[in-house]
């Protein structure tokens, strides 16, 4: 699982599902032979005990893209079966991020608690059926009980109580006679199965907690075993797809079914996504929410939907990259670069390009009249003539990116320097004449150029060439922005490895860096929240919820530096060596 790859050699950037991958054959087949009446039915089953992840648009996307595909239906269904972790806050959050992905679920939305009843009727079918029992066995015992991979399991001393006594101690169970953990229901299976989860598992534990929709009704909770088959059978689901977790669980979605003698949907699995540089289990998602160490559920750093969203990723992006990654049966690790490529493609054509200056160092051309102003003619997308064109407001003071100044420059260094003429993009020629240093740091806090009259537009007549093409603002018009730039939350390439010690010490201490004072073009002023740009040179970034008339706030989603390329173009030497 170490070794991160592309588990997709599909170059193309078509948005086409693949309908070859083994999950859409086996509906396919199932078609054929008519298995399901010809009916093509999935759901997507998340529990709400955190907002959902990029993990999880892998999973809604094969969930609800088969179900289109084959011009079936899919559910939504939150597995809400565990109280103490779940909320109605969760659930909203999860529908909003669905319906952004561009999924729909019309009406049918369910909740695995509006099947409690349902659920106990079927454990008393099989208590009566003589397949379940209570077993006053506490966590402890069940789990010494059990066995382990190479030794059977030994049976419950409860194992053999008779029907009525099952009966009446399961009924004294819902009705809260007994303590939480005191007593479980458990199927009767096979102590000795290979397969642990066949091992008599627990169907019912009690426990006294407030559920977020039933309140105090309940006092037993049914394990998720006992309860994902018999809602996807309830909801007459054809193809109940879930992660690779669940393979070694499957017997026993099925023995539930057949012995409850109902409709039984087929399971398949498919592998988890796991992405490099990147946590998606939820326990250690809430960490970092509870300890404060990101702002939130949505802070961009974090691999949720709503993250990704704020930072400025497209409903579009991740879906290509769901459709990239393709369905297969193990598990890898997927190159992050591939997502951030994935976003790139899509804001490349979308995206307005503007000029921001993230840390700003002033220019003033000596030879530019005073307190005149001209208006330029910029394009807003080179690759869509149809996005247009805006006026940017040229001065004689202007602000320029600091590190595209060097007093002393190295070879290939092609920016601005003493004596060297650059261009500045969309306006002219200019060249630096004279800089201006503070006295006690020696640092550079201003820049004096001239400007060729001549270039107008940014190109020269007489043919002459420059190297560089800087971006700029006019320093009167500008306005101040603040831009939040982010790294990786971890330092280790494959924090899915870390273990509660080195969870906190793998914590990337530079994740985020909020400049202030950045100055980008006046354009920009009222920029709507969600919206995003390219600003030219230094990424894609989006307009954050925090932003204001007073202040604008931008996020950086992504650089403009391709990495995926890299890497395949180094994947490709490597498979010409091999
Ligand atoms: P976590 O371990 O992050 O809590 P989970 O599997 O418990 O994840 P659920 O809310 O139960 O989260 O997941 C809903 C669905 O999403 C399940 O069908 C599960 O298989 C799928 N899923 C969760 N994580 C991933 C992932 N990383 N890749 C693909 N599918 C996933
Ligand atoms: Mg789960």
């Amino acid at each position: 699982m170490n070794e991160t790859t592309n588990e997709t050699e599909k170059d193309s950037t078509s948005d086409s599902t693949s309908t070859t991958d083994f999950i859409r054959q086996a509906v396919q087949e199932d078609l054929r032979t008519n298995r399901f009446d010809g009916r093509v039915h999935t759901r997507f089953p998340p529990e709400p005990n955190g907002y959902l992840h990029i993990g999880h648009a892998k999973a809604i996307c094969i969930d609800f893209g088969i179900a289109q595909d084959f011009d079936g239906l899919c559910n939504l269904r939150f597995d809400d079966t565990n109280p103490t972790r779940e909320s109605i806050e969760y659930v909203e959050s999860q529908k909003e991020d669905i319906r952004w992905l561009g999924f729909d679920w019309e009406d049918r939305e369910f909740y695995a608690s509006d099947y409690f009843e349902l659920l106990y009727e079927y454990a008393v079918k099989l208590i009566k059926k003589g397949k379940a029992y209570v077993c006053d066995l506490n966590a402890d015992e069940i789990r010494e009980y059990r066995g382990t991979l190479t030794e059977p399991g030994v049976n419950s001393p409860d194992r053999e109580r008779s029907v009525e006594e099952n009966l009446d101690l399961f009924e004294r169970m819902r009705a809260g006679e007994f303590s939480d953990g005191e007593r479980t229901l458990r199927a009767k299976i096979d102590m000795a199965s290979p397969n642990l989860n066949m091992r008599d598992p627990v169907m019912y534990r009690i426990r006294r907690a407030t559920h977020y929709r039933q309140g105090d009704k309940w006092c037993i909770y049914p394990m998720y075993d006992f309860t994902h088959g018999q809602n996807d059978s309830i909801e007459g689901i054809t193809h109940s797809l879930c992660s690779l977790e669940y393979e070694d669980h499957r017997p026993l979605y099925d023995w539930y079914l057949d012995e409850l003698e109902i409709y039984q949907p087929q399971q398949i699995e498919f592998a988890r996504l796991n992405l490099s540089n990147t946590i998606l289990s939820k326990r250690w998602l809430v960490q970092l929410v509870e300890s404060g160490y990101v702002s939130g559920w949505d802070d961009p750093r974090m691999p949720t939907l709503s993250g990704f969203r704020r930072k400025g990723y497209t409903a579009e992006a991740i879906r290509d990259f769901c459709n990239r990654i393709g369905v297969a049966k193990s598990d890898n690790v997927v190159d992050i670069a591939l997502l951030e490529y994935c976003l790139r493609q899509d804001l490349n054509i979308r995206a307005p390009r503007v000029m921001a200056v993230l840390r700003p160092l002033k220019v003033i051309i000596d030879n530019y009249p005073e307190g005149e102003v001209e208006e330029l003619d910029a394009e807003n997308n080179p690759e869509d003539e149809s996005m247009g064109h805006r006026k940017i407001p040229f001065s004689r003071e202007i602000y320029i990116e600091r590190e595209d100044f060097m007093e002393d420059p190295p070879r290939k260094y092609f920016r601005l320097a003493p004596g060297r003429e650059v261009r500045l993009k969309h306006a002219y020629y200019i060249t630096c004449v004279d800089v201006v240093k503070d006295e006690q740091t020696g640092e550079v806090t201003e820049l004096h150029c001239t400007y060729d009259p001549e270039t107008r537009g940014g190109w020269s007549e007489d043919g002459r060439r420059v190297r560089g093409t800087l971006h700029w603002v006019s320093a009167p018009h500008a306005l101040e922005a603040e831009v939040r730039l982010f790294d990786h939350l971890f330092t280790e390439p494959n924090p899915n490895v870390l273990t509660d010690d080195d969870f906190e010490a793998n914590l990337n201490p530079n994740s985020l860096e909020a400049l202030q004072s950045c100055q980008v073009e006046s354009s920009l002023a009222g920029a709507e929240s969600g919206t995003q740009y390219q600003f030219l040179r230094t990424g894609y970034f989006c307009v954050d919820p925090d932003s204001s008339d007073e202040k604008l706030v931008f996020n950086r989603a992504v650089t403009l530096r391709d990495t995926w390329a890299k890497i395949q173009r180094s994947q490709q030497r490597q498979r010409g060596k091999l």
